[in-house]
């Protein structure tokens, strides 16, 4: 079993996708074990992004994740890191393949709909970030 972070973007959520995003993790077989809708702040967003901070991109998509509400998850699984980001697609949506959340839903790089943590150590900082052990219910 693993668990992962997963976010509905600010654009998920503008676009009415919550539950089309979650439905695709269901159907799946992953569980949702700890969910919430927050607005970001911009330190939040900061820190999350953290690894992020010298590209050229962050102050974009900083202000694009603090843009409005996201819904933040924990999802548990077999090999739950992999298949996440297997469903999501590629960063690029132009790039990604038929049938993920980015090429089915997602408008640009940077607007693309979906989070998902990229290896172990990122899930647990992630996971850490957003919720406690006693929001965890797995
Ligand atoms: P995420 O970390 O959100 O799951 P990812 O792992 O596919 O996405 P990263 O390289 O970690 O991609 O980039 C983090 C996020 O930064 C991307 O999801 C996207 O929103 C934004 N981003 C990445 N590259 C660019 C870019 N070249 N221009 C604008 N925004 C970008
Ligand atoms: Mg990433």
């Amino acid at each position: 079993m693993q668990r992962t972070l997963s976010i509905v973007k600010p654009d998920g959520v503008k676009k009415n996708v919550i539950g089309n995003v979650i439905g695709r993790f269901e159907s799946e077989g992953l569980r949702v074990v700890a969910l919430k809708m927050m607005h970001l702040t911009q330190k939040g967003a900061e820190g999350f992004y953290a690894v992020h901070s010298e590209r050229p991109f962050f102050a974009s998509l900083t202000e694009f994740m603090t843009g409005g509400p996201v819904v933040v998850m924990v999802l548990e699984g077999d090999n739950a890191i992999k298949r996440v980001r297997g469903l999501m697609g590629a960063t690029n949506p132009a790039e990604a393949d038929e049938g993920t959340i980015r090429k089915d839903l997602a408008d640009s790089i940077e607007a693309n709909i979906v989070h998902g943590s990229d290896a172990p150590e990122t899930a647990e900082f992630e996971i850490g970030y957003y919720f406690n052990a006693m929001e965890l219910h797995g």
